[in-house]
């Protein structure tokens, strides 16, 4: 603007208040003219924080959108499969049962986690097919004497369909209903708790067991641990990931185990990434364990 002479416009710069905090700014610059020479600069900067934020959350809703397409497609095309890792008993270290934990696969064959895919699925309606789907296989599995644990989306819970195909499976496959451990987590239960109260009695019911996921991340553990009818607590991998370092999650991971007895519960520990964590859950007498030390999903 000083060599020029003329207004210069910025629409995307960032600047340093004198806290030190990063701002996104538009600005521009006006040189002052006097008798056709430049003698100032007038600069005007326009916080552009909340543009920002509503491009940002387009951006965001715009790929979930585009989810919702290539989860149909994946259903359609068999390209949904069930990774298994395994959960062992902390003491005799055996292998008691599996967690399925779904996966797609893109046309180009490459692996898509499901933090990616199932958001778009819960929020525009095919969730419920997809767990209906991962029912299924865990239902066959479960006819075959393999004890696997399937995860159920908040979404699900109340579904009608979900519990006649459980009934008909159980009934065609001769399975064994125990060998069969829905994994619902907190957040999902706070959605209508009325609701997915009597759900979770219903499938208890026909002989499910239930588990508590992501234990402790939630607002309303301690109360579900006294109402629902669960089988096992699942620690979260927050509380478990760095634990032979961090004496505060010991704490935590030690109050857990001492509430689950006391409703008799068994507990899980989720996220066991080291030796030294398995040797500490097994002091504080966590039940089972599962984690990349132990095995990764596969
Ligand atoms: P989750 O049920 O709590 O599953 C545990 C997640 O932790 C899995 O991520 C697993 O791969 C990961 N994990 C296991 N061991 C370790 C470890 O040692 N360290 C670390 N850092 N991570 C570990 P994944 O497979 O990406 O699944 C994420 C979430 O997606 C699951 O959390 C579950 O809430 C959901 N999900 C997975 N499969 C299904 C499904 O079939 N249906 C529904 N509705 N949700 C599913
Ligand atoms: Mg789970
Ligand atoms: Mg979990």
């Amino acid at each position: 603007a000083l060599s020029t002479g003329t207004t210069v416009r910025v629409e995307d710069d960032t600047f340093t208040d004198r806290d030190g905090r990063l701002l996104p700014v538009a600005y521009s610059a006006a040189p002052i003219m006097v008798d056709q020479d430049v003698q100032g600069l007038v600069v005007v900067f326009t916080d552009v924080s909340a543009r920002r934020a509503i491009e940002q959350r387009n951006k965001r809703e715009l790929e979930t959108l585009s989810w919702v397409g290539r989860n149909r497609d994946a259903l359609d095309e068999e390209r949904l499969v069930l990774y298994a890792q395994p959960i062992i008993d902390v003491n005799g270290r055996e292998v008691v049962a599996h967690e399925l934990l779904l996966r797609m696969v893109d046309r180009a064959g490459a692996i898509i986690a499901p933090g990616r895919f199932l958001p778009a699925a819960e929020q525009f309606g095919l969730i419920e097919e997809i767990d209906r789907w991962v029912l299924a296989q865990a239902i066959k599995l479960a006819g075959r004497g393999i004890k696997v644990h399937f995860n159920i989306s908040g979404k699900s819970l109340g579904s009608r369909e979900l519990i006649s195909d459980l009934m008909r499976g159980l009934r065609d496959s001769g399975a064994a209903p125990s060998l069969l451990v829905c994994e619902i987590t907190e957040t999902a239960l706070a959605n209508d708790e009325a609701v997915a109260e009597a759900y979770v009695h219903e499938l208890r019911v026909l002989g499910c067991e239930i588990a508590l996921d992501d234990f402790g991340t939630g607002y309303g553990g301690f109360s579900y641990l006294k109402r629902l009818p669960l089988t096992v607590v699942k620690i979260d991998i927050e509380f478990v990931r760095d634990l032979p370092e961090n004496p505060q999650n010991q704490h935590v991971v030690k109050a857990i185990v001492n509430l689950a007895e006391a409703f008799g519960r068994q507990t899980i520990a989720e996220g066991v990434e080291n030796q030294a964590t398995l040797e500490l859950l097994k002091q504080y007498g966590v039940d089972f364990a599962q984690g990349y030390e132990i095995g990764r999903p596969a």
